[in-house]
């Protein structure tokens, strides 16, 4: 792993950007007439590229990411996932079909790209997400300007050189790197730009739909997945120590930082001092370190703005709420960059204002109890607190009444819920991801309708 070197890359000027779009925008035409067939065999090869370089992805991951050797697997494995879902649903249902029609006339509904598609990814599945997007918005014939986070341009590139390699042209995939405020906003506001598809902070997705809203010219759609202040009902009929495991899996796997995290618990009185001292004593169980090291459990996280960041946060939570467990960190550079993993309890739900993305949990009771200083006296309560957060995101529940589980899900708004299990890791055309409300406009990565949201479609009416 030690020799794993991460490449210098160079920011793209601005100069460069309409060129680029002009080139992609030229190339498009070519690339969308190639048979869906030739366009899904390029994918299946990507996948079966990645799958061979492994150990090369992880050691790039690890050193760029700082992600755990558990999450580099499940990492790659996602992306490859995404390759081979999105070729299988490409040549399934993205083909011509036929209409009725009356007799003398044929009716025909083809899907096409719609050009230049801007894919904008985040840092924290630098290579999975960036994958899902690109590879999504390739095989529905666009072409791609994919611009990644600035601070995991070397997995990408890596990425999109195996793409090339695989067979997707020059002039349908280029590569822009460098900072959102500058890279991504020329991007977006290009003329030339038929499509969005943006992973990353909800300010960040309203502010390019508030871009491609003032822009002459066509209206431009949107794919935007943002955070979450995403829950987890836990009532007192459920199994304590299901529950601490999937809390510690949701709460703190990859340092938290992942948008479908658990951010708040919400464990009924009844049963919250014994659920909450089990959960203290799993969190010091953590492996709190180097992520090359195998039994690492928690990683660093990103870099030392968020680090700041979070730290901040934290200052705000020690004078506000109430610390349930804080594990220790590392001594030395060893822990220079990680969050100790730690438990806050609020008074209300409605205390949770903020997503902070890293290894911190936070904690309310609710019963009957509660409700004389604003807790919920019953689930339904609870459920339409949590609602009004306005994050739809994932939401966790614990419980052995049956009835209940389904009664949450129905009442929740939220895109993926999972019930007596942990709520993180949707698996690709299992567990389609993403969610709406202040989490995103709805559509489902790894899902079976995700790949139409990249089309442009067209009926064909012919008197015969
Ligand atoms: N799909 C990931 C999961 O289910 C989260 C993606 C994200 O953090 O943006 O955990």
């Amino acid at each position: 792993m030690a020799a794993t070197r991460v490449p210098e890359v160079a920011e793209t000027p601005a100069s460069e950007i309409d060129a680029t779009m002009r080139r992609l925008h030229a190339g498009q035409v070519a690339w969308d007439d190639t048979p869906l067939t030739e366009r899904a065999a390029v994918l299946l090869r990507a996948a079966d590229r990645l799958e061979a370089e492994l150990p090369a992805w992880c050691g790039l991951l690890v050193k760029e990411a700082h992600k755990t050797l558990g999450d580099c697997v499940a990492e790659l494995r996602e992306a490859v996932d995404f390759c081979r879902y999105y070729a299988l649903q490409a040549r399934d249902t993205l083909g011509p079909r036929e209409l009725p029609g009356p007799t003398g006339e044929s009716n025909t509904l083809h899907l096409h790209g719609r050009g230049v598609f801007v894919c904008i990814s985040p840092w924290n599945f630098p290579l999975a997400i960036f994958a899902g997007q690109v590879v999504a918005a390739l095989v529905a014939g666009n072409s791609v300007a994919a611009k990644p986070a600035e601070q995991t341009p070397a997995v990408a590139q890596r990425f999109v050189g195996l793409l090339h390699a695989a067979g997707v042209p020059q002039d349908a995939l280029t590569l822009l790197h460098g900072p959102g405020e500058t890279v991504g906003a020329a991007l977006v506001a290009h003329p030339l730009t038929a499509g969005v598809c943006f992973t990353g902070s909800t300010p960040v997705a309203k502010h390019i739909q508030r871009a491609l809203a003032a822009k002459d010219g066509a209206i431009v759609p949107l794919i935007a997945e943002t955070g979450g202040l995403n829950a987890m009902v836990v009532d007192s009929s459920a199994l304590p120590e299901q529950v601490a495991d999937a809390v510690v899996q949701s709460a703190f796997r990859s340092a938290g930082q992942r948008c479908s995290a658990l951010r708040l618990l919400c464990v009924h009185e009844g049963v919250a001092d014994g659920v909450i001292a089990m959960i203290g004593g799993a969190l010091q169980e953590l492996a709190v370190g180097d992520p090359a090291e195998y039994a690492t459990d928690v990683g660093p996280v990103i870099d030392a703005e968020a680090h700041a960041g979070i730290t901040r946060q934290l200052e705000r939570l020690d004078r506000e709420a109430t610390l349930l467990a804080r594990r220790a960190l590392p001594d030395g550079p060893a822990g220079a960059q990680h969050i100790a993993p730690c438990a806050y309890e609020l008074a209300r739900v409605a205390d949770l204002r903020q997503e902070v993305f890293g290894p911190v949990l936070h904690v309310v009771r609710w019963g009957p109890g509660t409700a004389a200083h604003g807790g919920a006296a019953d689930v339904e309560a609870l459920v339409a607190q949590i609602n009004a957060l306005g994050y739809r995101l994932t939401l966790g529940v614990q419980t052995r009444i049956d009835s209940r589980a389904q009664r949450i899900a129905h009442a929740a708004r939220v895109g993926n819920v999972y019930v007596n299990r942990n709520m993180i890791g949707a698996v690709v055309g299992v567990q389609p991801f993403g969610g709406e409300g202040l989490s995103g406009t709805g559509p489902k990565a790894g899902g079976p309708l995700y790949l139409y949201r990249f089309c442009a479609e067209q009926v064909v009416t012919v008197n015969t």
